[in-house]
């Protein structure tokens, strides 16, 4: 499926991250060590060396900024109204007391394909009795017939067998604790974690493909399918890309602390600034925001990288038939005019309006097979055949916005294979896709041009500068 989509391997430049002074000590990280550093065996170093050989890669963790050997956690006071409970629990786990009888039991997991955690929870030897508390308690909290694989779960008991903690997480970013309260019965809290920002700057070569470039550097699809996005006025990423185009990404990547103080990925965030420099051009875009929450990409003059027209109505696909005069035609074996593009791409594939509009037509067109046509402002009307379906509840004079997904690839009518012909008309007659007018989006107001010329300048210089580090993101 892949060599079919041209999503091929490509050359890596790397990935690099670190633009702010709290990321400088982090960035060397995955560099720093290798094994190629380890002793060989033909060779060996005193055993002293081996073990502070082996911790290395911990000393080269940032510091944490909290002290190192605070005082017995157990003796602090916590001023809360809790601390009449912590008091009791520490009472209870005096250091001196510990025992093995006494510590706290500790069931968890993840679960699998078909697993549930009913039964998880008595493989591990939970009382059918503390089960069912558990279900109960979280009635009206979470439907655990809604489970799923990946789900993460962490019961401790104490010694008596009574729940201390229940702790149960659906995503990245919510779970749900369940804790004992004061009067007996059980307080269930969903938790939603903050994600915090790190800014990082990915940069590449391509060799087949953008999506593939990207991924390969270890950062998610989701930042391979936003960059093409935020150039998708420009470039058309099944068309004008050429193995030596090369791209550089400034983004956020999105992190949560977990329950022991760890930094966890969760997705890629906003892009900041790209660069795409190629064959067929180089673009810049620069995200900012006039108002707050009300931003947008711009071309470093300060013009807004919209135009009327994307360049394609798929992010990516393959190119197997050109706007041409004159073509062959693979099934009917007679040359005609080909009035369109042809995007191979996989079925299903969305399919977008390249421009707002309304829709002209949603049907059966014979050698079309199921198409869509949208009519835009000043006499143009898009065509887009071969669907697999259509969107749902799509209808006939519908408003649609541009990049409003219309459809699904597909290989209906004269078709040899899934993909979309994509065609445009202006005044009744077909008209090369590629020659749409692309006018430049309207400019900055004057009176925001001072503050985007300082955040383009800061984070221009930010695309620009960086540490070699991996990303690994893609999971
Ligand atoms: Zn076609």
């Amino acid at each position: 499926m892949l060599s079919v989509l041209g999503l091929g391997v490509c050359a890596l430049l790397g990935v690099m991250v670190g633009l702010s002074p709290f990321d400088s000590s982090r960035a060397a990280k995955p560099v720093a060590i290798g094994p190629s550093d380890a002793p060989t065996p033909e060779a060996p170093l005193p055993p002293v060396s081996a073990a502070p050989l082996a911790a290395e890669p911990v000393a080269t963790d940032p510091i944490p900024e909290a002290p190192p050997a605070p005082a017995p956690i157990l003796e602090a006071k916590v001023e809360t109204e809790a601390t009449a409970e912590s008091e009791a629990k520490a009472e209870r786990e005096t250091p001196a007391d510990v025992s093995q009888e006494d510590s706290p039991r500790v069931a968890e997991g993840v679960l699998g394909k078909g697993d549930t955690l009913v039964r998880l929870l008595s493989a591990q030897g939970v009382s059918v009795r503390v089960v069912d508390q558990i279900a109960r308690e979280m009635i009206g909290h979470y439907d655990f017939r809604n489970s799923q694989p990946g789900h993460r779960y962490r019961l401790v008991q104490n010694a008596e067998g009574e729940i201390e903690s229940f702790h149960y997480r659906i995503s990245p970013i919510i779970a749900y604790e369940l804790t004992p309260n004061p009067d007996g019965g059980f307080t269930v809290v969903r938790n939603e974690a903050e994600l915090w920002p790190r800014q990082t700057m990915i940069a590449g070569v391509v060799t087949t493909s953008l999506y593939g470039a990207i991924t390969n550097l270890g950062a998610a699809p989701q930042l391979a399918s936003d960059v093409t996005d935020v150039f998708a006025y420009d470039v058309d990423f099944s068309r004008m890309i050429r193995a030596g185009d090369e791209f550089r990404i400034l983004y956020e990547r999105l992190f949560r602390t977990d329950e022991d103080g760890n930094e966890i990925f969760v997705r890629p965030g906003r892009i900041l600034a790209a660069r795409y420099a190629g064959a067929s051009g180089e673009y810049t875009a620069v995200y900012f925001e006039p108002q707050e929450g009300r931003g947008g990409y711009y071309r470093p003059d300060g013009s807004t990288v919209q135009r009327e027209f994307l360049m394609a109505p798929v992010r990516y696909g393959r190119v197997t038939s050109h706007y041409a005069a004159k073509r062959r035609h693979p099934i009917l074996k007679i040359t005609r005019p080909h009035h369109g593009i042809d995007y191979a791409a996989p079925t299903g594939t969305p399919v977008f309006a390249v421009a707002g509009g309304e829709i002209l037509y949603r049907g059966w067109a014979g050698g079309f097979g199921n198409l869509v046509k949208v009519r835009h402002p000043d006499g143009y009307v898009t065509y887009y055949a071969h669907l697999s379906r259509f969107a749902d509840g799509l209808r006939l004079g519908q408003p649609v916005s541009q990049k409003q997904v219309i459809g699904y690839v597909g290989s209906t009518g004269l078709s040899t294979g899934p993909h979309v012909c994509f065609r445009v008309a202006k005044n009744g007659k077909y008209v090369n896709p590629l020659q749409l007018p692309t006018p430049e989006g309207p400019p900055l107001p004057e009176e925001f041009k001072r503050s985007f010329q300082a955040r383009r300048d800061t984070l221009l210089a930010s695309l620009d500068s960086g540490t070699l580090v991996a990303a690994d993101e893609a999971l």
